[in-house]
């Protein structure tokens, strides 16, 4: 099914925090119910319903759920515990949606993390949440204790798993929400990625086997259980399949959270949620549809775009994390990509060469691109450099630096070089009365 979720088939029924967030209120909306019936049934019948659900990564990169837990090693060595660990640093620019899960439903989480630690045989779990994220690691914190009171989870819980979980909070970069990264940061060190292989369920905490997860990606698996694997796969297309947090911002009537089958059409989604685009749909000019680290896409493309993995790389963007930024006729796109620029830029943990070197490089001739105040044949030249920045990196900072800068000269380029040659044109005629004047 694809377009308008019904209410009854959203997961997320506290998105608003118009109810209680508490233990009570929780179990009143379905969480927490048949828990210890769906650990009965074993590690492989999760694991394989997560995998026939189609649920892939919310966090952005959109792997398999279901495979990456596989990965995990089938036993347990003596001296090498398994880990789960929960992305909770939520720090893309755009995207607000795990914020509303731990503020608003944080047992579905807490749900969510005793599933997925038994099924790789983790018995500890740590949430790694962004800094900024005050408010909402109170509220998770005083989820976690209710939980622990009610026996839901510790030793000796009533689910026959014996599991811990722990918050950690983050210190506000967003270089941590990279997992290994975070795992860095987790253990005490400087949040700098780790160089892949080997992978976290090789060796990831402590040098421990390890699995790190989306917070909505975990929130969903205890009613993808309850309901059924075929109930999620029916939502969206193939290969995207399920409902979606999707955040929508920027020049929309109502910006707003909203849970949604995966594939609704994008135009669908902001005329239907949003209430349209400010000034109506003929006065849209682009939008970045995940995350301001994946590439804007304009107004055209937006008419048939379904916000999902494949329909968005298929137009050279991403689903991300579904986190929409509308941009109206008013934008000025190249001082917008501009700033996004700065933003990679001050956001690198500069330990490898190009993104150290190429996110400033790249960010300092935005800036003059914005003013007009370039060379014309610099556009090729920041493309180059966007290119050899692009998958040159250890972690993909690098990537998220150049394709929105991609993205805009794929589909703005007369509009910079429109800039640029008035700038010059304006300056020749300064240059001009200047001589005159003499
Ligand atoms: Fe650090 Fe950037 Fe290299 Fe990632 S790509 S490891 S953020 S320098």
């Amino acid at each position: 099914m694809v377009g308008i979720l019904q209410d009854k088939d959203r997961i997320f029924t506290n998105l608003y925090g118009l109810h209680d967030w508490g233990l009570e209120g929780a179990k009143k909306r379905g969480c927490w119910n048949a828990t210890a019936d769906m650990i009965a049934m074993g590690r492989d019948w999760v694991i394989d319903n997560v995998k026939n659900s189609g649920l892939r990564g919310r966090g952005g990169a959109g792997f398999s759920t279901g495979l990456k837990w596989s990965f995990m090693p089938k036993e347990v060595r003596e001296g090498r515990p398994h880990y789960l660990v929960v992305n909770a640093d939520e720090s893309e620019p755009g995207t607000c949606k795990d914020r509303e899960i731990m503020r608003h439903d944080p047992h579905l989480l807490i749900e969510g993390c005793l599933i997925a630690s038994f099924a790789m045989q983790a018995h500890a779990c740590y949430i790694y949440i962004r800094g900024e994220y005050v408010r909402e690691r109170e509220i998770l914190e005083a989820a976690i204790k209710q939980a622990y009171e009610a026996r839901l989870v510790g030793k000796n819980n009533v689910h026959g798993w014996d599991f811990d979980i722990y918050v950690h909070h983050g210190a506000g970069a967003y270089i941590c929400g990279e997992e290994t990264a975070l795992l860095e940061s987790l253990e005490g060190k400087k949040g700098q990625p780790r160089l892949k292989p080997p992978f976290p369920a090789g060796a990831g905490l402590y040098g421990c086997p390890t699995t790190v997860n989306n917070v909505e990606s975990i929130a969903v698996v205890g009613t993808i259980l309850r309901r059924g694997a075929d109930w999620f796969a029916g939502f969206g297309r193939p290969n995207n399949t399920g409902t979606k947090l999707m955040c929508v911002s920027g020049h929309v009537n109502k910006p707003c959270n909203v849970e949604e089958a995966m594939s609704i059409p994008l135009k669908q989604l902001l005329e239907e949620h949003c209430g349209g685009v400010t000034g109506g749909w003929g006065n849209l000019k682009a939008v970045i549809p995940g995350g301001s680290s994946v590439a804007l896409i304009p107004a055209e493309q937006c008419e048939t775009a379904l916000m999902d993995f494949d329909s968005l790389r298929d137009l050279k963007s991403g689903l991300g994390t579904a986190a929409v930024i509308v941009m109206d006729q008013s934008t000025d796109l190249v001082r917008a990509i501009a700033r996004i620029s700065y933003f990679y830029k001050h956001e690198s943990c500069g330990q490898c060469t190009p993104c150290r070197e190429g996110t400033g490089w790249m960010w300092r001739v935005m800036e003059r691109m914005a003013a007009g105040e370039a060379e014309p044949g610099e556009i090729d030249l920041l493309l180059d450099v966007a290119g050899q920045v692009e998958g040159h990196t250890i972690c993909a900072l690098g990537d998220a630096a150049a394709w929105p800068i991609q993205g805009l000269f794929r589909h703005f380029r007369p509009e910079v070089e429109e800039r640029i040659n008035t700038y010059r044109a304006r300056k020749g005629s300064f240059a001009g009365h200047a001589i005159a004047a003499e």
